[in-house]
C-alpha cells in the first residue's frame, strides 16, 4: 500500500485532508482506500463543534452534541435514538471492502478443485490478475499487483491456492502491523469450521 497522505490538499477545495485520507484517481477522497467510518465520525463531530463555536448559541451547541452523537451512532451501529447501521446501509470503506473481499478470495480458494484442469488453472490466473487491476482501493491494488509479480498465484491445486492466498493476506497483515495468520488453519477458518462444532 502507498503511505497514507497525511498532509495532502484536496485538489478541488484546497482543504487539508484528515490524517489517513487518500485521494482517488478523480482527485476526490477515496472512500474505499480509507477507514471512512472513523474519518466520517471525526469529520462530522468536528464540523458540528466548529459551527457551535462560531455561532456561540446554546441551541447550536445542543445541535452539535446531537450531531456528534448521530455521527457516533453512524459508526457504532446503534444508540438509543437510532438503529442506523453503517455497514448495512452505506457504500463500503476500505475495512468493510477488505473483509468482504478476503472472505470471497479465501472461500473461492477453499472450494477450488484439488486437481484443476489446465483450463481451470488458466481461468483462475486471469481472474486474480483482473481482480488485482480493478480492486477499488488503488494503493491496495498496486501493492497486490507488486506482490503477485514477486510471488505469482499457485493454481495447481486447492491446497496450493489456499496457502498462497493465506500468504498474500499475511503480507498485507504484516505491512499493517497486524498478527500473522497461521496458514495451517486456513481450511478450518474458511471451509471446515472448528473441531468443537461451534460453527455447525
Ligand atoms: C487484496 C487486498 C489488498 C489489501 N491491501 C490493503 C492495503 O494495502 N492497505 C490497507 O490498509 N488495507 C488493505 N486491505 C484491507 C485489509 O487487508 C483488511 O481487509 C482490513 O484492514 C480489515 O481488516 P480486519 O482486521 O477486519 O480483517 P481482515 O484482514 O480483512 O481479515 C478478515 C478475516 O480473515 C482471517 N484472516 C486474517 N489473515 C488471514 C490470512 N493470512 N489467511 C487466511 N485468513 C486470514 C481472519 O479470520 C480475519 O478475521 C486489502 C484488502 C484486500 C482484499
Amino acid at each position: 500500500m502507498m503511505p497514507a497522505h497525511d498532509s495532502t490538499s484536496a485538489m478541488e477545495t484546497n482543504t487539508p485532508l484528515p490524517p489517513g485520507m487518500v485521494l482517488g484517481p478523480d482527485g476526490k477522497p477515496c472512500r474505499t482506500c480509507t477507514d471512512w467510518k472513523g474519518w466520517s465520525k471525526i469529520g462530522k463531530a468536528a464540523k458540528a463543534k466548529k459551527e457551535s463555536k462560531d455561532s456561540g448559541s446554546t441551541a447550536t451547541a445542543t445541535a452539535a452534541a446531537a450531531a456528534a452523537g448521530a455521527a457516533g451512532s453512524a459508526v457504532n451501529g446503534s444508540t438509543s435514538t437510532s438503529t442506523f447501521d453503517y455497514e448495512a446501509e452505506c457504500p463500503p470503506d476500505k475495512e468493510i471492502l477488505g473483509r468482504a473481499t478476503w472472505t470471497f478470495l479465501h472461500t473461492m480458494a477453499a472450494y477450488y478443485p484439488d486437481k484443476p484442469s489446465t483450463q481451470e488453472q488458466s481461468t483462475m490466473k486471469s481472474l486474480l490478475s483482473s481482480f488485482s487491476q480493478f480492486y477499488p482501493c488503488g494503493p491496495c491494488a498496486e501493492h497486490m499487483q507488486k506482490e503477485m509479480k514477486i510471488d505469482p498465484p499457485k493454481v495447481e491445486s486447492r491446497k496450493e491456492l489456499s496457502w498462497w492466498m493465506c500468504g498474500m493476506h499475511n503480507k498485507v497483515n504484516e505491512m499493517m502491523g497486524k498478527d500473522l495468520f497461521d496458514c495451517n488453519k486456513v481450511d478450518e477458518r474458511w471451509k471446515d469450521g472448528p473441531a468443537d462444532g461451534r460453527c455447525d
